[in-house]
């Protein structure tokens, strides 16, 4: 594999262009099936792997970027097959660019191809991997920031709601200090959850995501409750087309209310904040295609006095890695739910990442995302 933090296209080197002027020459791809790190059971069998796809971008200076795309279906509308297939209609965009040309790349992907998020992550991260790396940074600090720590959540998923209560109680001794609760399949399970949720983890900040299930009069009701226990924030109270809705929830909620579903693209960013729908945002790099688009997702809540935080879906180390470098980079990412890292063995694919003592992620100095690839 070639050298991933020594620069082997210094200037002056006959036949091989300076690092500012170096080029995209080839677009690998490659479907992995990452192993969980306990297989979990669902209604369909024994769920044991997540496949995700990686990209490596080589380019004329020797430099090599590496990016992550992981679509989930009910989310994204991708899968791995899909992600390959657009990361090979999108090659031409991308191949003969300089990835500095950042802007010049997603107006080129974004007229080739609508939407599949993912596909232009995994090349925009690999992108700002180059870049990082071409410029001696770690990508925090070519982003702008001063600190490559970043404090994570945990989610609980849906169980009874002594089980969830027992795993919120594990969870707070790892060390966490912020939970994520998902909800919005039950009211009643929904409310006893919470109650035991937060007896178990009395000093824990509490978030509540409900991934659309409920409606804005449901929503505001359950809020209500969720105030009794100091919830801090209610996440995608209701379907991801009703911004309404949401906006009616968010004029009726005690606690502030995050986008997630609704909210894809900087598009969609402008939508929420000018119909007064939401008080935060869930970035992630997998629903708007990357670290630019997000950036700029991040810039139009901040200027609208809205908050964000950086989310994830079944991402290994390596796209976990670039949204740690976003959430550092930028001061108005006030919450990272950067967990999905914690359900896979992913040491096949990824030889070395970040460090990470629950809760705090803290990014290496190495360039570019600083992710060392078994690939
Ligand atoms: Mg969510």
């Amino acid at each position: 594999m070639p050298g991933r933090s020594s620069v082997q296209g210094a200037p002056g080197v006959a036949g091989v262009p300076a690092l500012s002027d170096m080029r995209v020459t080839r677009v690998a791809a490659e479907r992995v099936a990452v192993p969980l790190a306990a297989p979990f059971e669902v209604a369909l069998g024994v769920i044991d792997t997540a496949d995700t796809v990686v990209v490596r971008l080589e380019t004329d200076a020797g430099l090599v970027g590496y990016g992550e795309g992981a679509g989930v279906t009910f989310v994204t509308g991708e899968t791995s097959e899909s992600v390959l297939g657009a990361i090979r209609l999108l090659e031409p965009v991308v191949v003969g660019q300089s990835p500095f040309a950042i802007d010049h790349v997603h107006r080129g992907m974004d007229q080739a191809l609508v939407g599949h998020g993912s596909a232009k992550a995994a090349l925009d991260l690999a992108l700002y991997d180059l870049m990082g790396q071409a410029a001696g940074l770690p990508l925090f600090r070519f982003l702008g920031g001063v600190a490559g720590r970043v404090e994570i959540d945990h989610t609980i998923g849906l169980a009874d709601p002594a089980a969830m209560a027992a795993r919120a109680a594990e969870l707070v001794a790892e060390g966490y200090r912020e939970l994520k609760v998902k909800a919005g399949a039950d009211d009643a399970q929904d409310r006893a959850a919470i109650a035991a949720i937060r007896a178990a983890a009395p000093a824990a900040r509490l978030k509540v995501d409900a991934n659309q299930g409920w409606t804005p009069r449901q929503a505001v009701l359950l809020a209500d409750e969720y105030a009794k226990h100091g919830v801090a924030a209610i996440e995608q109270p209701v379907p991801h087309w009703d911004r309404a809705g949401l906006a009616w929830v968010r004029s009726h909620s005690p606690i502030p209310v995050m986008a997630d579903e609704s909210c894809f693209t900087p598009h969609d960013a402008a939508d929420l904040v000018s119909l007064g729908a939401v008080d935060a945002i869930n970035i992630k790099l997998m629903k708007c295609g990357g670290i630019y688009p997000a950036l700029q997702i991040d810039a139009i809540a901040e200027a609208a006095g809205v908050t964000t935080m950086v989310g994830c879906m079944l991402e290994s180390r390596l796209a976990i890695a670039a949204g740690a470098h976003l959430a550092a980079a930028r001061p108005n990412v006030k919450d990272a739910d950067l967990d999905s890292f914690r359900d896979f063995d992913d040491t096949s694919l990824v030889r070395s990442a970040f460090a990470f003592t629950p809760p705090v992620i803290a990014l290496t100095e190495a360039p570019g995302l600083g992710v060392d690839l078994a690939w």
